[in-house]
């Protein structure tokens, strides 16, 4: 199946990214958000991600300048707040908030909108993707894609089978992504798969270590890096995900798996509800400075 256009639902973080990438790669975007304001947000950041993509690429000892302008990678992109837009979608990557009722009520909405053979790639952190798929009429073509962030620059995406996927929708899976230049690492079903699974947990437990005062954000991270060669410790790469999204990510883990062992550190949900969402708003574990 030739894959031309592709709905990307939610223009944050990850959204943002994965239109940038796949208008990039020659496709056709249809980007949804709730907000005019997320969407404009997301067309400075796509601008502004090109214009360093171009910057390293001139420095780079024989590289060509980017061979597409920013306007021609834009042009590709349309921004909508109408879920009407998708209509005509060959594939659709979900990249919603963190929440599962606001994820139901997308798919709902938009399972009758999208063609009849669209496939569906959710794009959760933790959410299993066989409950996802039970609530459309199209289970079959329902998998996920759990790209990684920052999206243009990943290599890799753990691509999940649920229940009822089909081989043929895991083959239409890679070859999208192969059309992004991305390798697909299959695996099974399970809350958090198989990296929010250790992820989710190694990050919530660095937390209580701050929070117990037994060493500082610094330390820990400095920990990972230089003894065990990570290029990120794990709390900036929790400031780098948002910590929003990892407590919701821990949230769903702990109601869907039954078990204490992911019970959320107070202090991150203090962080959180005291607007420290890390990287994307200026302040978590770190200080960014002004708000990306
Ligand atoms: P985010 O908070 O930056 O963005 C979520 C976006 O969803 C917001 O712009 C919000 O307005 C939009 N949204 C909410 N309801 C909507 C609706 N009904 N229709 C359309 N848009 C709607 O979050 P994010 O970090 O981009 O994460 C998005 C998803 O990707 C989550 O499920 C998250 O778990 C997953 N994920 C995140 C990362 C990461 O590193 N941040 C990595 C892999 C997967």
């Amino acid at each position: 199946m030739q894959i031309r256009t592709v709905g990307v639902v939610g223009a944050g973080v990850m959204g943002t990214g994965l239109a940038q990438n796949l208008a990039e790669t020659g496709h056709e975007v249809v980007l949804l958000d709730v907000s005019e304001a997320v969407l404009d947000q997301a067309k400075e950041e796509i601008r502004k991600s090109l214009r360093f993509q171009a910057f390293f690429r001139k420095k780079a000892e024989g590289a060509p300048a980017t061979s597409q302008s920013a306007e021609t990678v834009l042009g590709r992109i349309r921004w909508t707040t109408d879920p009407a837009a998708l209509s005509e979608v060959d594939f659709l990557i979900e990249n919603a908030t963190e929440n599962w009722e606001i994820k139901r009520a997308i798919y709902e909405r938009i399972d009758p909108i999208c063609p009849e053979r669209a496939v569906f790639a959710a794009n959760t952190s933790a959410i299993p993707i066989t409950k996802i798929g039970g609530v459309t009429r199209r289970a079959p073509r329902v998998l996920g894609m759990h790209f990684m962030n920052p999206v243009p620059l990943k290599p890799a995406v753990e691509v999940i089978r649920g229940y009822h996927t089909s081989d043929e929708t895991l083959d239409t899976a890679r070859a999208l992504l192969k059309q992004m230049g991305k390798e697909a690492i299959v695996v099974n079903d399970s809350p958090g798969f198989v990296s929010n699974r250790v992820l989710m947990l190694t990050v919530n437990e660095a937390v209580f270590l701050v929070h117990e005062g037994v060493a500082t954000a610094e330390q820990i991270d400095h920990l990972f890096k230089s003894c065990f060669g990570h290029k990120m410790g794990p709390l900036e790469t929790a400031d780098l995900i948002g910590l929003d999204t990892i407590l919701y990510s821990l949230e769903v883990l702990y109601e869907e798996l039954e078990d204490s062992k992911f019970r959320a550190c107070p202090l991150l949900k203090k962080m959180v509800h005291a607007g420290l969402h890390g990287r994307k708003n200026g302040k978590g574990f770190y200080d960014y400075g002004a708000t990306a």
